[in-house]
């Protein structure tokens, strides 16, 4: 059954995704989505705006591998996502047996693509032998998958954003300081303005910031059961680009992304012949916030995303030299940009009502890979308002679940971000 109205809370994939799919089947319904940045602006801090991600379905997880060949599927279709992806391929080097599981869900799933694990002996040889130089100690095989790729990240946002609009969705461009309770009943969102919004359902889309914006709604309401209590953790990872020479870039330009197992990632060059890389460390930055120890990004309102202290950037040569080896050793690192996303310790996402009040939806926590789904979350979030999600996602994303120690995950932020800034930073 449809609701009048809704009101979605941040302007990343999640909540475009959903206002998307709620536009399209309920025309005449008021949806309505909030954000601090406007959706193109020259810079924001989702974690879903960015030069490019990944877009792959090599996961081990059977579930995920599904739905990211789904989203995969309107990537490569759908007018409206179809200009953004580029099917690059990937070269994913494992140190467990990721690849062969990936190849194995492939074949579960009776998905035919040019897929294979391949030895390191042979993995070297590949792209006229662009990765011979890289840290191979410790791989036991190499994923190559010709139809992963990767997509302009922040330019399909902004396309999928305009067309929500042209649709008749709302944008407002405003901070949600806080959440309006009538009884145990969420009736709308406290902008920080002062000015209320009201809907019949209320989804919190805010990725890094969800804990932080929960925990202020839990004291402003005298409400402690809104807190996120532990489910939610913002993490940071730095990212850099290189430019590449014309002549260097002759032979980049086919390249597939490629990955070193756990973090550290480059992105196929873009078309001005960027090269995009994220570091290992992913961290923390666990502040004081009313009085409990909660991470969130800087107070900042651009979360102090392009301050980026020396040896966070030392993180990207690291990433550099792990691919390249002496190949890249004189390449320039520029646009060093820490990126902000939420985190749950079994990397699933919530995307579940909130069990503290009535009208009141989560749908976030990418864990650091929920842009490539961008083309069906909305779906499931719908399904989720509607009470019509499968049993199994239903669980896999629910706010109340049994969850994982987070130090079993390899992904899950260790670090803190102050222990990370250098001497001179903390002065
Ligand atoms: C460095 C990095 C690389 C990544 N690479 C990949 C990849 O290659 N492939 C992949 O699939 N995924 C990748 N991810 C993960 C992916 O980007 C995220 O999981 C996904 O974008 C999260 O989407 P979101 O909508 O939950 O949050 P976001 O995109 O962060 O959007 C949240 C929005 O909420 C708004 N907001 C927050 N609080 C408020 C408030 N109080 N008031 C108003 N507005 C508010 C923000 O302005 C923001 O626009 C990567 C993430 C990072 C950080």
């Amino acid at each position: 059954m449809a609701s009048n109205s809704y009101l979605i809370v941040g302007a990343g994939v999640f909540g475009v995704s959903t206002a998307y799919t709620l536009i399209r089947k309920y025309p005449n319904a008021s949806v309505t989505i909030v954000d601090r940045d406007a959706y193109n602006a020259d810079s924001r801090v989702a974690a879903s705006w960015d030069w490019n991600k990944v877009i792959r379905a090599d996961y081990d997880d059977i579930i995920y591998c599904r739905l990211a060949l789904e989203a995969q599927d309107i990537f490569e279709q759908d007018p409206l996502y179809q200009p953004f992806f580029h099917k690059s391929g990937i070269y994913w080097m494992c140190r467990t047996d990721y690849a062969t599981q990936v190849v194995e869900n492939y074949r579960k799933l009776g998905r035919k693509a040019q897929i294979e694990a391949v030895s390191v002996k042979e993995a070297r040889k590949l792209y006229g032998g662009l990765f011979e130089d890289a840290d191979y100690s410790d791989v036991t095989e190499v994923l190559v998958n010709k139809t992963s790729g990767w997509a302009n990240a922040g330019d399909a946002l902004k396309a999928v954003t305009k067309k929500c609009i042209e649709l008749g969705v709302k944008y407002v461009v405003a901070e949600t300081q806080s959440l309006a309770f009538n009884g145990g009943r969420c009736t709308g969102i406290r902008m920080r303005k002062g000015d209320t919004l009201s809907a019949d359902k209320i989804i919190l889309s805010t990725g890094a910031f969800t804990a932080k914006l929960l925990e202020q709604a839990a004291k402003a309401s005298n409400k402690p059961e809104i807190s996120a209590g532990g489910r939610i953790i913002a993490g940071g990872i730095t990212t850099g680009m290189t430019q590449l020479d014309e002549e260097s870039y002759k032979r980049f330009a086919n390249m597939p992304v490629a990955v070193q197992s756990w973090n550290p990632t480059i992105v196929s060059p873009t078309r001005d012949r960027e090269l995009k890389w994220w570091g290992q460390k992913i961290f923390k930055n666990t502040q004081n916030i009313l009085g409990k120890r909660i991470s969130a990004p800087p107070p900042e309102s651009d979360y102090a995303q392009w301050k980026v202290a020396a040896p966070l950037k030392e993180d990207i040569d690291f990433a550099n030299n792990i691919f390249y080896g002496k190949n890249g050793a004189n390449w320039k690192m520029e646009k060093h940009r820490i990126c902000w996303d939420a985190f749950t310790s079994s990397s699933d996402f919530i995307i579940s009502p909130h069990a503290g009040a009535e009208g009141l939806y989560v749908a976030t926590c990418g864990s650091f890979h929920g842009y490539k789904f961008f083309p069906v979350l909305g779906k499931y979030v719908v399904q989720m308002l509607e009470g019509e999600l499968e049993e199994e996602l239903a669980w896999k994303w629910a706010w109340d679940r049994e969850r994982p120690d987070e130090r079993l995950n390899a992904e899950f932020p260790r670090w803190e971000m102050r222990d990370l800034m250098g001497k001179q930073a903390r002065l």
